[in-house]
């Protein structure tokens, strides 16, 4: 792991300070990006409720991942490595990294779940355009990839194994070092920007959530948006936090206990709510929110009642019929993981119409779906 993210993991400081040189990146990749009020989506929805968006969309890859993959490329350059080594599942995560250590001027191998390698082709494409080396996970160039590859030549890989893979290649080499995507503290405080974005744009609109929603998959983007909020929580303010995720993965719904981060068992062991790093998920159109484990922080967070969770079903139908709601309404075509805090944030305005109350409902929109037309298609039958 790269030494100042290291140090950012075990920090009990309750702030640390964005580099000048990250914040100059953040600026260069747009933000900060709006809070949206949703109007059409409420008048739509007949809701007393007040819809809130933030557009992480609004992202030259696509999604949040940038905001951690700006600040861990520019810790590698500086701490004097030569190439990254990573992981992806929907492909987000690769593609952030892509981008990031292009324009830091690093080198980047990305070992992809097989399964959504095969027909993202446009987002290889966009990963290839960034100059990073792209593989299928499991490969034939570690360890771990050809035992699996043996069992299974078409084995359709998991995100648990990608990590695998892509910590054995910076294991074999001085010069590179690997990057993880999600559910680390350090990769939460730099999506951290999310959230005290939000909190600024509320004071302006002279608004505060009553209640908070995005969707789980190790909890990076969940965590960036919430946390900054949580400190208002932990002091008394009611707010209600709700993280939605697929029945394929309800990793929230799992036990409380040690477990390891990736298949082969070469992280340290971390203390999350976890269906088991073995467990095999079945693959689902919003693969990003397809991993066992959540983020230690909102682990203990929902360990004390803080979290609540909602799992939809791994047919996906009710979840894209949701985001459909919002694109005919709002005009942005959320990614297929968003889609799944657009739904949320659907549901709890549809739940105010019944009762009457007038919520302040804030949602993340953690993607555009652009590069994933192909699951709208096959979902909306269109
Ligand atoms: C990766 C990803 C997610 C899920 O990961 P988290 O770490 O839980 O945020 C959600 N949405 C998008 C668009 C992603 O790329």
């Amino acid at each position: 792991m790269l030494a100042h993210c290291l140090e950012q993991e075990s920090s009990d400081s309750s702030w640390i300070d964005i580099p000048d040189g990250v914040l100059e990146l953040y600026e260069q990749a747009g933000r900060p990006r709006p809070l949206v009020r949703a109007r059409r989506l409420e008048e739509k929805l007949k809701t007393p409720a007040r819809l809130y968006y933030k557009a992480e969309f609004y992202s030259p890859t696509g999604s949040h991942k940038v905001n951690t993959a700006l600040a861990q490329a520019y810790y590698a350059l500086e701490e004097g490595y030569e190439r990254l080594s990573t992981e992806t599942g929907a492909g987000q995560w690769g593609t952030a990294l892509a981008y990031a250590a292009s324009l830091a001027g690093l080198d980047l191998i990305i070992y992809w779940v097989r399964a959504v390698y095969k027909w993202k082709n446009e987002r290889r494409g966009f990963m290839k355009a960034y100059n990073a080396t792209v593989r299928a996970s499991p490969s034939k160039e570690t360890q771990v990839g050809r035992e699996l590859l043996q069992s299974d030549p078409d084995h359709p890989g998991s995100l648990g194994i990608a990590v695998s893979e892509g910590l054995e290649e910076a294991g074999k080499d001085d010069r590179t070092i690997y990057c993880l995507g999600s559910v680390l503290n350090h990769v939460l405080l730099h999506q951290t920007i999310i959230g005290l974005e939000t909190k600024k744009q509320f004071e302006m609109a002279d608004d505060y959530p009553d209640v908070m929603i995005s969707c789980l998959g190790g909890g990076s983007n969940f965590g960036g948006f919430v946390i900054p909020f949580v400190a208002d929580a932990l002091k008394g303010r009611k707010i209600h936090f709700i993280a939605t995720q697929s029945e394929a993965a309800p990793n929230l719904q799992g036990e409380y206990k040690y477990d390891f981060a990736d298949h082969a068992e070469l992280t340290p062991m971390i203390k999350m709510y976890t269906l088991g790093h073995k467990r095999e998920m079945e693959p689902i159109r919003a693969d990003g929110l397809r991993y066992h484990g959540a983020a230690p922080i909102i682990s203990l967070l929902r360990h004390h009642g803080y979290i609540d969770t909602i799992a939809y079903p791994a047919d996906e139908k009710y979840v894209f019929e949701r985001a459909h709601t919002f694109i005919t309404t709002e005009g942005f075509l959320p990614a297929p993981e968003s889609a799944y805090s657009v739904t949320g944030a659907i549901d709890e305005a549809v739940r105010c119409k019944e009762t009457g109350e007038e919520k302040a409902i804030a949602f993340n929109i953690s993607g555009h779906g652009l590069l994933d037309i192909e699951a709208y298609r096959e979902k909306l039958a269109i």
